[in-house]
């Protein structure tokens, strides 16, 4: 049975549009189930009914004919309860609905299962018999199997076009796709399409003019491909017997079948460029080695993919160099690189969508610096149909919408016009102090891990760095960096930003965050080796890093530091100790080297519950709301199937701040906020009235929440954290800010403005 669902699952992987998936459902299952017949009906969500979309035993000319309402048939009984039914005798059934022009009536025994995902029904499918005899337990449990494993692939390929649009020839699509946010911000543009080298399986659909041109593009692949691999049998000829040369025979021979050459180029003819009908011909060579029985035969199909890479190989030389970016263009592609990035022309690029990737993904940072909207994660996007499409991202919450209906389209086009009014606007605010209206003030400072975000920094006027990753120069290098270059780095930022502070985070890796050079290797990365405990368990880079930070310092005297992951106390004594010596063996000689100030991040829950402790060893608390919310949550914060339960205003973590800030306060030290949520100017408020003393947040935020706090009383925010206290969802509480907001005329401050 595994071996059915693999080869099933992957050919509908394969597929390369929702019709082609649905027929290969409907062929495969009602052979893996002996059924006569297997028919896929798929929710069309607009018209509010199941539409037959592909069907194995019934009419074929009524498929796209029979639509049933959301509760008419035993589909709709199977949609409405998500529960699969199964009965021997359909037809005296009382649900039963007769289509006199699918032949059903030949059919009474009828097993229906819903298909699933993330909480929607997408469809139902349904196999029937000629007898009156009920599908057994067995075959009852293949196909709830087959229909929960197809429910993503079918997410995937529907994401591209939507039922209405295979039934009504449209392609607007209104739902979102759901990714992570990973720089803030709204761009609506059109998809270019980036794809590794020689990725056959990323190369995307595109339509050409110039069909002689992709013809000579594709034979001189070719031709250049036969020269190579001659080369190797020629290398290969004092090392391999002739038998095993034999295997590039094969190559040679596949390089100049009819098959390949003539299937690629009638593929050229109907105007797709020449690298996908490529991709297309060998997909086809490739199912037909896959399906094979023999196990020696079905490897064969790996050889036919090496050869369309080589092939694709050489077609890809020079393609992007005569490539004219669109003004608008948002970048997508399932891994974006840095270098990727860097070749789109500045004032072309306006959004970035990865479908791997996270908030500290390197091509998140860099957008995060450019100012662009990136959503990272979006895994449901079907990255090879979407080059040239209209695409919406939404960086603020995450979501990508890909050739969007036009009401969708027009809310966010009013929400990217009231952005760019507001950003004028907001820069009023810039030499204005962060001060409620009965006087009390919160200084605002930006996150950042690279020198360029403080050219915008100083723009809006930030009051210092209240959190420098330190870990993007270690992600960056090859190797771990020197002292000296180290100290360079941060003695750079430190200079850039005084006599305003700069509170600078020891190396934070672990989790999410790689070296390439420090693999680690884990099964439960955020529950493991990360943050503090790697470099207490590596003194020697820790110590580096200690050094060079307090020599960067030296003079300026404005740098804080801060110790990420704490999760118990010793950590932090020991961390100390090692600071200590550090400073000790510095000062000797060198009086300019002085002790910072030492500040905790509270980011896990056994560090809430250990705050009074901790405060009394340091002088500031700075909370992690990112991995606070994530630990206290359970919620992955890279996860994008659990992203909707991500959220930071959850009535748990706000008593978890309300604690930590009492806490901290009773031992007289001040308490920072540094995750994300210090940048949401709904989150502002509470903040302010749970008495936070600071707030660091990204630099797109920083003007927004000043103009929140500016605009009502610390005593009014102290109220409004009691009502949101006594709520019992991060919905009702959101909700509850909004209307505050809107009251005050603060309406367009309230992120992404589409929700
Ligand atoms: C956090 O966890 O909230 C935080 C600020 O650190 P990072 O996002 O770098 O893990
Ligand atoms: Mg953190």
């Amino acid at each position: 049975m595994l071996d059915i669902l693999r080869r099933i699952v992957q050919e509908v992987s394969a597929a390369r549009d929702l019709g082609q998936a649905l027929n290969i459902i409907v062929r495969r299952v009602r052979h893996a189930m002996d059924a006569d017949v297997c028919s896929v009906y798929l929710t069309d969500f607009d018209e509010q009914t199941y539409v037959l979309m592909a069907t194995e035993g019934l009419n074929p000319e009524s498929v796209g004919t029979v639509r049933l309402g959301f509760s008419e048939g035993l589909v709709g009984v199977v949609g409405m309860r998500e529960e699969p039914i199964n009965v021997d005798d359909a037809t005296e059934d009382p649900h039963y609905r007769y289509f006199p022009q699918t032949g059903e009536e030949h059919y009474p025994a009828f097993l229906g299962v819903p298909i699933v995902h993330s909480r929607k029904v997408l469809g139902v499918l349904v196999v029937q018999r000629r007898t009156t005899q009920k599908f057994t337990e067995n075959g009852e449990a293949l196909l709830v199997t087959v229909a929960a494993q197809l429910a993503g692939a079918i997410a995937h390929a529907e994401a591209s076009g939507g039922v209405s649009g295979l039934v009504n020839g449209n392609l607007h699509y209104s739902t979102p796709l759901v990714g992570l946010p990973g720089a803030p911000g709204v761009a609506i543009g059109t998809a270019v399409v980036v794809y590794p080298p020689a990725d056959l399986d990323a190369v995307p659909d595109r339509q050409v003019d110039d069909i002689a041109a992709e013809e000579a593009v594709f034979l001189a692949a070719i031709a250049a491909v036969r020269v190579d691999i001659n080369a190797l049998v020629q290398r290969m000829t004092n090392v391999l017997p002739a038998e095993d040369r034999a295997l590039f025979d094969a190559y040679l021979l596949m390089l100049s079948s009819d098959s390949l050459l003539n299937n690629t180029r009638q593929r050229i003819q109907t105007g797709q460029w020449a690298s996908a009908a490529l991709r297309d011909t060998i997909h086809e060579h490739v199912h037909v080695f896959d399906n094979m029985e023999d196990p020696y035969l079905r490897e064969r199909a790996e050889d036919v993919r090496d050869l369309g890479r080589r092939i694709l190989m050489h077609m890809q030389r020079g393609i992007r160099g005569g490539f004219k970016y669109p003004d608008d263009t948002i970048l997508i592609g399932d891994v974006i690189t840095a270098s990727v990035l860097a070749e789109v022309p500045p004032e072309c690029l306006k959004g970035v969508v990865s479908t791997r990737g996270s908030t500290t993904s390197h091509v998140a940072i860099l957008a995060h610096a450019l100012n662009i909207p990136a959503v990272m994660g979006a895994a449901d996007l079907p990255v090879g149909q979407v080059d040239s499409k209209n695409i919406i991202v939404d960086g603020y919450r995450g979501r990508v919408f890909v050739s969007p209906a036009k009401s969708v389209l027009d809310e966010y086009a009013r929400v990217v016009r009231e952005q760019a009014a507001l950003s004028a606007e907001l820069l009023n605010l810039r030499d204005l102090p962060a001060e409620t209206t009965d006087g009390v003030r919160l200084p605002l400072y930006v996150n950042t891990g690279l020198l360029a975000d403080l050219t915008s920094a100083r723009n809006i006027g930030a009051e210092g760095v209240g959190l420098y990753r330190t870990e993007f120069p270690f992600m960056i290098r090859e190797r771990f960096p020197s002292e000296e270059e180290q100290r360079q780095v941060y003695r750079n930022m430190l200079e850039a930003v005084a006599p305003k502070p700069v509170t600078m985070r020891t190396l934070d890796i672990g989790g999410d965050k790689a070296l390439p050079y420090f693999p680690i290797k884990e099964d439960n990365p955020f529950l493991g080796w990360r943050g503090m405990r790697i470099t207490l368990d590596h003194p020697e880079i820790f110590l580096v890093q200690l050094r060079a930070m307090l020599r960067a310092n030296s003079g300026l005297n404005n740098m804080k530091l801060l110790l990420p992951m704490i999760t118990n106390v010793a950590e932090v004594d020991e961390a100390l100790r090692l600071l200590r010596r550090a400073h000790h063996e510095l000062m000797d000689g060198d009086e300019s080297i002085v002790m910072p100030e030492v500040g905790v991040m509270i980011e896990v829950p056994s560090a809430v519950y250990q705050t009074a402790l901790l405060a009394q060893r340091v002088d500031f608390i700075s909370v992690g709301t990112n991995d606070l919310t994530q630990y206290l949550l359970a919620v992955d914060r890279n996860n994008p199937r659990v992203a909707n339960l991500f959220d930071a205003l959850h009535p748990a973590v706000l008593r978890a701040l309300v604690y930590i800030v009492e806490q901290a306060h009773l031992h007289g030290k001040p308490v920072s906020v540094c995750g994300e949520i210090g940048g949401d100017p709904l989150a502002a408020l509470l903040l302010v009235g749970m008495g936070v003393d600071n707030l660091s947040m990204n630099v797109a935020s920083l003007l927004r929440v000043k103009s929140v706090i500016r605009a009502f009383s610390a005593e009014y925010a102290r109220e409004l954290l009691q009502h949101a206290l006594d709520m019992e969802n991060p919905q009702m509480i959101r909700r509850l800010l909004t209307d505050a907001l809107q009251r005050q005329g603060l309406g367009a401050l309230v992120q992404s403005g589409v929700r």
